[in-house]
């Protein structure tokens, strides 16, 4: 049997026909670029999201960028960021030329360990990042505490985390401003790049409008020096098409977490923990295991698709080596680095894989 870490084609398979179409009538009407269908895809994901706004752009990083530019956050700035996330997280605020401050993860949960955001706090601070990592949403009633008192912005990281629930909030909805990716190994994958904003407040809302067309209101006047930022036309109709089924392809991916989670039981393989009052959404379902890279090895012998996400925590970066951190700095992260390794969780895999995936694990880490 062979098991792929993700297999898009049987979601596509279903809905071909409806996105076909949609595709060939912004053609006919040579609409390539925001106009009516991104602005209904954004009625519709603030509607999902519980946020007054929503904004469409073109990736999850230029969301986080737009974001942090929208928050005039810049040279003389501090950001807090988790150690262990995609690069996109840091590489953003680097690029806003504030400074990257890494913090360490809860080991449990992988997600920011806000104890140690809140010992990293200096008068500099402007914001803490949080990052939904995997699917499941970071302490964000901790995290919003911190920065309450130190009066910081909060902007999350919710890439992997679109429908992700604290305490019935949504992943997005939380913080000062949500940012959202729609590549298409996501939950909610485009079909090429594409990304959003979310955020209640009205004055961000509309200075993220004007960034994302290089800070301009109407042509030839630019209030900001923005970004080109803009969603393609495509790619937002494509997702307003699947966005009503995305609940159900949840509902899918946490039954197969599910059903891992009972099969790997008393095993040498360590599943994720979900704290009370969370609802994940499983993007990624990562497993920690101490021979990892020989595991990995065995379980691609027999045709069973992983990865690792990720191999290499941010503060061991060539490009951020001028940071002046050192191996050591942040053992939670550089631990789960040595030790995760996803596994496939999408909708549609059977539960005869499912049982594949797990006996063939316990044999090898047996
Ligand atoms: C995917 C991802 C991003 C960036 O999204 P793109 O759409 O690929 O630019 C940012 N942060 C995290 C945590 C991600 O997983």
């Amino acid at each position: 049997m062979e098991v792929k870490l993700l297999d898009l084609s049987p979601q596509y398979a279903p809905l071909r026909d409806q996105i076909l179409k949609a595709i060939t009538d912004l053609m006919d009407r040579q609409a390539f670029i925001l106009g009516a269908a991104v602005e209904t895809f954004e009625k519709h994901l603030a509607q999902y999201c519980h946020t007054r706004h929503a904004l469409g752009v073109s990736s999850g990083t230029d969301a986080l960028l737009c974001a942090l530019m929208a928050l005039d956050i810049g040279p003389g700035d501090e950001v807090i960021v988790p150690a262990f996330t995609f690069f996109a997280s840091a590489g953003c605020i680097a690029r806003t030329g504030a400074k990257v401050v890494f913090c360490d993860i809860d080991p449990a949960t992988f997600n920011i360990d806000p104890a140690d955001a809140r010992r990293r706090i200096t008068g500099r601070t402007k914001a803490i990042m949080p990052v939904h990592l995997f699917g499941l949403m970071a302490d964000m009633s901790a995290i919003n505490a911190i920065a309450r008192e130190h009066n910081l912005y909060v902007i999350e990281d919710a890439a992997q985390a679109i429908g992700a629930r604290q305490n019935d909030q949504p992943a997005g909805s939380v913080g000062t401003i949500g940012c959202l990716s729609f590549y298409p190994t996501k939950n909610l994958g485009a079909m090429g790049d594409a990304g959003g904003i979310c955020t209640n407040d009205d004055a961000l809302a509309e200075k993220v409008r004007l960034l994302r067309v290089h800070g301009s209101g109407h042509q030839y006047h630019h209030k900001y020096i923005g970004g080109m930022f803009r969603m393609a036309a495509i790619q937002a109709a494509v997702l307003d098409i699947k966005l009503p089924y995305l609940d159900t392809w949840h509902a899918g991916r946490r039954r197969n977490a599910a059903l891992y989670d009972q099969l790997l039981a008393g095993s040498n393989v360590i599943t994720p923990k979900i704290p009370p009052g969370n609802f994940s959404i499983y993007n990624q379902y990562v497993v920690r295991l101490t021979q990892r890279d020989e595991v990995q090895r065995k379980l691609a012998q027999a045709k069973i698709g992983s990865a690792i996400y990720y191999p290499i925590a941010l503060h061991q970066q060539e490009c951020f080596a001028s940071l002046g951190y050192k191996a050591g700095d942040f053992p939670a992260s550089e631990k789960a680095c040595s030790q995760v390794l996803a596994l496939p969780v999408y909708p549609e895999l059977t539960d005869e894989q499912i049982h594949y995936v797990a006996d063939t694990l316990r044999a090898i880490t047996g």
